[in-house]
């Protein structure tokens, strides 16, 4: 085992958070860089985590009433049109298709031909597409509501990316629901919202803020847009996931009517909510330390490696048998919605094999040597723990109170986060120490400052522009538990104005 002076992550997250971030990507082999420009390749440890999300939100959303399909990838331009604001705000970073075949050239290489009449947007999002067919899905107020989920992938041209947080393509999933009546349709955004904060806080183990974004944070064509917002370590905010109040905006533009049960013809309300594997950066910058990531138990992609010692002149066959009834016996144990998920590594490779699955961030290693079965017992180290400390426990006991382990690990990961974003949010009323707040610590090496200030907004444009303008500082969110807190605005100092949060976000 390495000295407790040297991190298996260079460099820490104090000398440099972003670098930091990147290394353990790499060497927790979730995810790569790909060799088409923003787009990353994640690789199997990194997939399983996307799975376990993907399972825990449908069997979330289901239970609400959605049902899944699938709609195309490619969106006519024409569509796209239709909702003047939506069209603005994604036609920045559309990847557009305009022809259908190659020929080749009298030079050899291969050149796009065909023009298409009409250009097809890859889809950014799908409020347009998926709007088509509901308004031929739509007749009658016995049509709804109509609740639909879609998994898939969206591409939005970004130019600076990094994986999982801002990449061309992406994984998500996007809701779209629609209702005859606008209460229910601000009931079901804010339930979706809720569904977004169970899957953070009990299963991520990421404490957020829920809350209500300001006009220009909006989604793009939407009356109101919802969000979760969670602390990083590096204490900039991440919105984890997106809960959208579309009004009849875009029922207006895709003509999504009904016929009532008055009988008159009425646009229906809709609203659409999104999140995506940029979840699995939140995971990374929630909890991961300077020896990598920390997986947290409910949805590691697995929750325990087994290492068997298998010494020469040692009898490797017998520890390799009891590795093998252990893993058996562990894989019949329910954990959550599923069963326990067991690695074997037979590697012998010395500590690098620890190692590996440390930055790999396992919650339980299991080492099993030939004088651990001469009595019966396993040498069990966790990941949230001083990584130097093991507990030695009977087999039987281990298998009986692996669960609680893990409850444990989930538990200590939920507190410690919580903890950390309590101790970085503060209420901020002077706006000199609101601009110290903001203020980089150490310039040089990272950009790590405050946190979350609690502080008050007048609710004009140009006071939210002038605290981005001069410090990168943008309002998270108006929360949605605020008290009636009113303040001074911090930036123009009028008089009873609304609590907001403010902070760096990614
Ligand atoms: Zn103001």
């Amino acid at each position: 085992m390495k000295r407790q002076s040297e991190h298996a992550i260079s460099p820490t997250r104090s000398e440099d958070y972003p670098e930091w971030y990147q290394q353990v990507i790499r060497a927790s082999d979730l995810a790569e860089r790909s060799s088409v420009r923003g787009c990353m390749v994640i690789k199997p440890w990194g997939y399983a985590l996307w799975e376990n999300i993907v399972r825990k939100l449908d069997g979330m959303f289901k239970s609400t009433g959605v049902k899944n399909a699938y709609f195309p990838l490619f969106i006519p331009l024409s569509f796209l049109e239709k909702e003047a604001e939506h069209v603005e705000g994604f036609a920045k970073e559309c990847a557009v298709v305009t022809h259908h075949r190659l020929e080749k050239s009298p030079e050899g290489g291969l050149v796009p031909k065909g023009e298409l009449q009409e250009p097809l947007v890859v889809r950014p999002t799908s409020e347009t597409i998926i709007g088509d067919s509901f308004s031929r899905w739509i007749s009658s107020y016995r049509d709804l509501p109509m609740l639909i989920n879609q998994w898939g992938n969206v591409v939005r041209w970004e130019m600076r990316t990094r994986i999982f947080l801002r990449t061309s393509e992406f994984l998500w999933q996007e809701g779209h629901t629609v209702h005859a009546t606008k209460e229910e349709a601000v009931e079901r955004t804010k339930m979706m919202l809720d569904i977004y904060a169970k899957l953070a806080e009990d299963y991520l183990a990421m404490p957020v803020v829920k809350g209500r974004k300001t006009p220009s944070e909006r989604f793009p064509g939407a009356v109101d847009t919802l969000s979760i917002e969670a602390m990083m370590q590096d204490r900039k905010a991440l919105q984890a996931g997106t809960s959208h109040f579309l009004g009849q905006n875009f029922a207006k533009a895709s003509e999504i009517k009904f016929q009532s049960a008055k009988e008159t013809e009425e646009y229906a309300w809709t609203t659409s909510w999104g999140a995506s594997t940029r979840l699995i950066g939140g995971i990374i910058m929630t909890h991961g330390d300077d020896n990598g990531i920390i997986l947290p138990p409910r949805i590691a992609s697995s929750h325990v490696v087994l290492l068997p010692i298998l010494r020469k002149g040692s009898d490797q066959t017998s520890v390799m048998s009891y590795t093998e009834s252990l893993a058996k016996e562990l894989q019949a144990v329910s954990y959550d919605d599923s069963k326990i998920h067991v690695e074997i590594d037979d590697r012998q490779i010395g500590g690098a094999r620890g190692w590996e699955w440390i930055k790999k961030g396992i919650p339980l290693r299991v080492e099993i040597g030939p004088r651990d079965i001469a009595q019966d017992s396993v040498s069990v180290g966790r990941r949230d723990k001083d990584l130097r400390e093991r507990v030695s426990m009977k087999r039987s006991q281990f298998v009986a109170e692996i669960t609680r382990l893990l409850d444990d690990i989930q538990n200590n990961l939920y507190k410690r986060a919580l903890e950390f974003k309590k101790t970085h949010t503060v209420e901020i009323v002077s706006k000199n120490q609101f601009y110290e707040f903001f203020t980089p610590i150490n310039q040089n090496k990272h950009e790590i400052h405050g946190g979350f200030a609690l502080s008050a907004w007048c609710g004009s444009d140009r006071c939210e522009e002038k605290i981005k303008e001069d410090l990168s500082v943008t309002i998270r969110c108006i929360p949605l538990d605020a008290q009636d807190e009113k303040g001074d605005c911090i930036a123009c100092g009028k008089p009873n104005s609304q609590q907001v949060v403010y902070a760096k976000a990614y």
